[in-house]
């Protein structure tokens, strides 16, 4: 069997280990007879996945008892309407505008709730990663909302910004799980699983118990953070599959060390290639070396003629999916944890190679 290092920044590759585990266990799970897929959610066997897989998300992540864990559906696309619909109180949000998510997440707000920008890098194309502290907060806004790794850009936050009293939203679906957090930090934090936990589908939403229970009026049922709180994620059929691949990932991550191990081998692989980029007089980085994200790693050919060139010759030695998204241009390489450090190297010793052949 022939697997590619798959750069993609999502969905993303997952540990071979999981996909092994997922496909012994498919026909028959556990001699029920069946695969996980067709499990009732109400079952004894399905409410074992569902309830395991948050002992391990709390236990990974160090998350405190006064946090709820929601398993939902929707993605974080959803979570830009659900946060406002369930936050709002006076009637106003801050914002941090750090790239395309950050936008977006903006945008839908608008609907419901009045959105002040505090702070943006757009001036520089969304290079580098704004300073927030309490100072440009409003403390009568009713929460501040960060994208904690730039998916895009390549940007990411490098501390968890102050924000006194007021809950801090933190968008993390591309680096949740990839370092170790303070989730007491956080009112909210919410991250589409395809990137770092499992398969599309599933969207985790960890909240702090003050902020379940005040949704609007007019909060759709499904969006409604207690909805889910009360009913342990069962109010309807949550995505069961994607339950059961976001525990073997949590499993896998466990067994390797957990977050501390994570982040270790995550900051390493990313130091490699940027450390090779930084000498290399042929490729180069867009981003600000003080706000570099270490999941997500853009890099350009100055003659970005070659673009083109460099994706296609990369992909015939097995390196997928390097094309930089369209606002930035040239490559992007992802790291998310599933990566092995072999991929890097490979993707480096390819990169000599057409630098030596294209100088
Ligand atoms: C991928 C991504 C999203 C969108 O996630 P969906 O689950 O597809 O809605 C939002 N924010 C960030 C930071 C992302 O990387």
């Amino acid at each position: 069997m022939k697997r590619v290092h798959n750069f993609s920044a999502g969905p993303s590759m997952l540990p071979l280990e999981v996909l092994e585990k997922a496909q012994a266990e498919l026909p028959n799970y556990k001699d029920s007879g069946m695969s996980v897929m067709e499990l009732s959610h109400r079952s004894g066997l399905f409410t074992d996945i569902i309830t395991e897989a948050e002992s391990l998300l709390r236990e990974l992540m160090n998350i405190p008892d006064n946090y709820k864990v929601l398993f939902v559906q929707g993605g974080a696309s959803q979570q830009f309407a659900a946060v406002p619909l369930n936050l709002k109180k006076n009637g106003k949000a801050d914002y941090v505008n750090t790239g395309s998510w950050s936008k977006k997440a903006m945008k839908e707000a608008k609907k419901f709730i009045e959105v002040n920008e505090i702070a943006s890098s757009e001036d520089e194309n969304f290079t580098y990663i704004p300073k927030v502290n309490t100072s440009i907060i409003d403390s009568e806004a009713d929460y501040v909302h960060i994208t904690t790794n730039n998916t895009i850009e390549g940007t990411a936050f490098q501390e968890i910004p102050d924000t006194g009293n007021v809950p801090l939203v933190a968008d993390m679906s591309s680096n949740i799980l990839s370092e170790e957090i303070d989730v007491s930090k956080f009112g909210v934090i919410y991250a589409g699983a395809q990137k770092n936990i499992g398969p599309a589908g599933l969207t985790v939403v960890i909240v702090r118990d003050d902020l379940v229970g005040n949704a609007s009026e007019q909060c759709p049922t499904m969006l409604d953070y207690q909805t889910h709180s009360e009913s342990g994620s069962l109010y309807n059929t949550p995505p069961t599959y994607g339950v059961y691949m976001a525990k073997l990932v949590f499993e896998w991550l466990k067994e390797l060390g957990g977050l501390k191990e994570m982040q270790a081998r995550n900051e390493k692989q990313a130091a490699l290639l940027y450390d090779y980029v930084a000498q290399s007089s042929f490729y180069a980085s867009p981003v600000k070396e003080d706000s570099r994200s270490i999941m997500n790693i853009p890099f350009v050919i100055p003659n970005r003629d070659l673009d083109g060139e460099f994706v296609k010759a990369a992909q015939a030695e097995g390196l997928e999916t390097l094309k930089g998204h369209r606002s930035v241009g040239g490559m992007r390489a992802s790291f998310y944890n599933a990566m092995p450090v072999e991929g890097v190297e490979d993707l480096i010793t390819f990169m000599k190679k057409f630098e030596k052949e294209h100088q």
